[in-house]
């Protein structure tokens, strides 16, 4: 059976095992309102404005799961509050533990779809990949995701639940330090919810208080959208990985599509960086491919000038793909090329690699976990 098959199977499978969130459709799902959404509420419910700030700052700061828990309204208040309203949290999620720290979560989403985000622990480090789409838009070929199709946009409070889930587990000593939209989907193909969810997560007064220097947007190349993104002042980086138009569009083609080579450079030229910022070029390397001595070369010329630094990422092998990963020595070569030309160049751990949560391996499980080794998994909530 082919790679394509297998992955819209396993999905299936684990789809079908993740149970839905219960909420009668009469109820609103307090989590999918917005700010201005939650004030209409309170007004209708002839509540003083300050309520509103008080119900987000439980959603998002307490991460509270009934309305019972607001315990600064009356019992009164919480009654007629719970007739009209829920709080949608999924009261289920799989963990995959990889040995080397990395933990991959798989969150129920109330259509039974699953959205997998990945905690990836180093040194001082605790770093959040979260997903925008369950699958994605775009069909770059070395890509797990990409080879799923696009199931659909989450919304803003999908996207943000991946986050409080991600709290929910932590151990007390622990606490996230850096979030990036790098998981499954483009970001930058659905905007106005990453946007919103952004809000969310940084706002001071009631939400989640992340500064928006300790988050990173990660787009295939979407460049007449990189400028909506500005405005949130989160970091933004780009995965380039091809150094020709042809060789972008034999790889990444529904980015090609949307904006060529040449377009996505001069859009990062143009894009308007805040002081002490730079932009972030990511470069798959496959093996043979676009890992050459002449890539490299064609690399540093491309970004000359640019306020930026590459992160190199050794691909990471999936059952179905024809690409290789490059020996070390290569990555090493192809690293100090960039680096000569006066470029800040690094290159990606591989991360939760045996939990299939590295970077391009998510959109199915571990043929291992699929077959029923269910060892693996904890279950909690
Ligand atoms: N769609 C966005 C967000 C996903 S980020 C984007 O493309 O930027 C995922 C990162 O992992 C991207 O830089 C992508 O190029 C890279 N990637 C995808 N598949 C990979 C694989 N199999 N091995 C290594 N990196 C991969």
């Amino acid at each position: 059976m082919n790679g394509r098959l297998l992955v819209p199977i396993f999905y299936a499978v684990l789809g079908y095992r993740m149970p839905r969130v219960a909420s009668s459709p009469n109820q609103i799902n307090l989590l999918s309102l917005t700010e201005d959404g939650l004030a209409s509420l309170v007004k209708d419910l002839n509540w003083p404005a300050y309520r509103s700030i008080q119900i987000l700052r439980w959603l998002y700061q307490r991460r509270v799961r009934s309305v019972d828990e607001m315990t600064n309204l009356s019992v009164e208040d919480r009654k007629r509050l719970a007739a009209r309203a829920v709080i949608g949290r999924p009261d289920h999620c799989r963990i995959l533990r990889a040995s080397d720290g990395t933990a991959k979560l798989l969150v129920a989403l109330n259509d039974g779809l699953t959205v997998e985000t990945v905690l990836i622990p180093d040194d001082e480090r605790l770093t959040l990949c979260v997903s925008t789409q369950v699958g994605c838009t775009l069909d770059c070929n070395f890509c797990l995701t990409g080879t799923m199709g696009l199931r659909r946009n989450l919304k803003a409070y999908e996207i943000v639940e991946q986050v409080l889930t991600a709290q929910d587990h932590l151990r007390k000593d622990e606490r996230i330090t850096n979030l990036v939209f790098m998981g499954m989907g483009e970001p930058l193909a659905n905007v106005n919810e990453l946007s919103d969810a952004v809000r969310r997560l940084t706002n001071k007064t009631w939400g989640l208080t992340w500064s928006a220097r300790r988050i990173t947007v990660s787009t295939a190349g979407l460049a007449s959208r990189m400028r909506d993104i500005a405005p949130l002042g989160v970091n933004l980086a780009i995965s380039l990985n091809a150094t020709t138009e042809a060789q972008r569009d034999s790889l990444m083609p529904g980015a090609q599509r949307i904006s060529s080579l040449k377009a996505l450079l001069a859009a990062c030229r143009r894009y308007p960086l805040p002081p002490g910022r730079r932009l972030t070029f990511e470069y798959v390397l496959l093996a043979g491919v676009n890992d050459q001595e002449n890539d490299a070369r064609r690399l540093a010329q491309l970004l000359r000038g640019m306020t930026c630094k590459v992160n190199l990422i050794p691909f990471n092998e999936f059952q179905s793909s024809p690409y290789r990963r490059p020996s070390d020595v290569s990555v090493l070569a192809f690293q100090s090329i960039i680096r000569r030309a006066g470029i800040d160049a690094f290159i990606r751990k591989s991360r939760g690699r045996e939990v299939l949560g590295a970077c391009g391996q998510l959109g199915t499980l571990p043929a291992s976990v699929a077959e029923g080794a269910l060892t693996q998994i904890e279950s909690h909530c």
